[in-house]
């Protein structure tokens, strides 16, 4: 088994990033297996070393422990690339309101990816400078099994490659502000890459894995098994936001917290 922990550096761990790191390298040394360790730092707006150097310091100090060399993502961008041009895309000028302004019922079309793009730039031809790519996903589901299967922990999975039209759309895979591929792209690459068989992550990805079990079939790429635990909540019961400096890590460190604090507080 090799599972592997992909933080973002844009912000402090917290409880939440411990749990999840915590969960995925318990399940790699409980099967004799390897942990794998990689920085999403796609999103060069936000990221910073200054957060992947704290992250490195944060898990050590739990106790964790990964192989090196680490699969930054900055560092594979050609792959992501080469990727891409594999893929049936367009180039999408549009901006949220310009997504927005074209639906009619916007509140309505909500998929794992967020707002299900309307097809306006489809056939539009617009150059990549300076755009989004979009897969164009009625092209995608052509070269698609009319099932797609996975497995969720020892459970068969099926969701029928059809549904992607309405259900998901034309999801970005290179983002217009950087480039650089956005996330869906990135992580079914690195997956493979890094030869992950089971990806352990938060719930709150359950329904993207759709979108990573179709990107794979387009890429001739295997698809690991998926563990999906329950997310950290904070007192009052909601979701630990990405940047919850209350409940960083770093915080309960310097307040005087053990490692095994840190297990007993998410209930390890
Ligand atoms: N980088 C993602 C995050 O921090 C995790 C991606 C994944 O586990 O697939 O939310
Ligand atoms: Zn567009």
């Amino acid at each position: 088994m090799i599972t592997r922990f992909a933080p973002s550096p844009t912000g402090p761990l917290h409880l939440g990033h411990a749990f999840s790191a915590i969960t995925a390298h318990d399940a790699a040394k409980a099967a004799d297996g390897r942990f794998l360790l990689r920085i999403e730092d796609t999103d060069t707006t936000r990221a910073r070393p200054e957060w992947e150097a704290q992250i490195y310091d944060d898990l050590t100090w739990l106790g964790l422990s990964w192989e090196e060399p680490v699969l930054r993502q900055s560092d594979n961008v050609p792959a992501y690339e080469a990727a891409l041009a594999g893929l049936p895309t367009f180039a999408c000028t549009c901006n949220r309101a310009d997504i927005r302004a074209a639906l009619s019922a916007p509140q309505e079309n909500y998929g794992p990816d967020g707002l299900i793009y309307p097809g306006t730039c489809r056939n539009a031809g617009h150059p990549t400078q300076g755009a989004a790519v979009r897969l164009d996903m009625s092209a995608a589901v052509t070269a698609l099994p009319k099932e797609l299967q996975w497995f969720k922990d020892d459970t068969a999975q099926s969701y029928s490659s059809m549904r992607l039209i309405a259900e998901v759309g034309d999801i970005v895979l290179a983002r217009r502000d950087t480039g650089i591929a956005a996330y869906h792209l990135a992580v079914v690459v690195d997956d493979a890459a890094q030869g992950i068989t089971d990806v352990v992550r938060g719930a709150d990805l359950e329904d993207a894995t759709v979108i990573h079990v179709a990107l794979q079939h387009l890429l001739a790429l295997p698809t690991p098994r998926y563990h999906h635990h329950r997310l950290i909540r904070d007192d009052a019961g909601k979701r630990l936001a990405k940047r919850d400096d209350a409940r960083a890590i770093s915080k309960y460190r310097a307040d005087g917290a053990t490692p095994e604090d840190i297990r007993a507080l998410v209930g390890l």
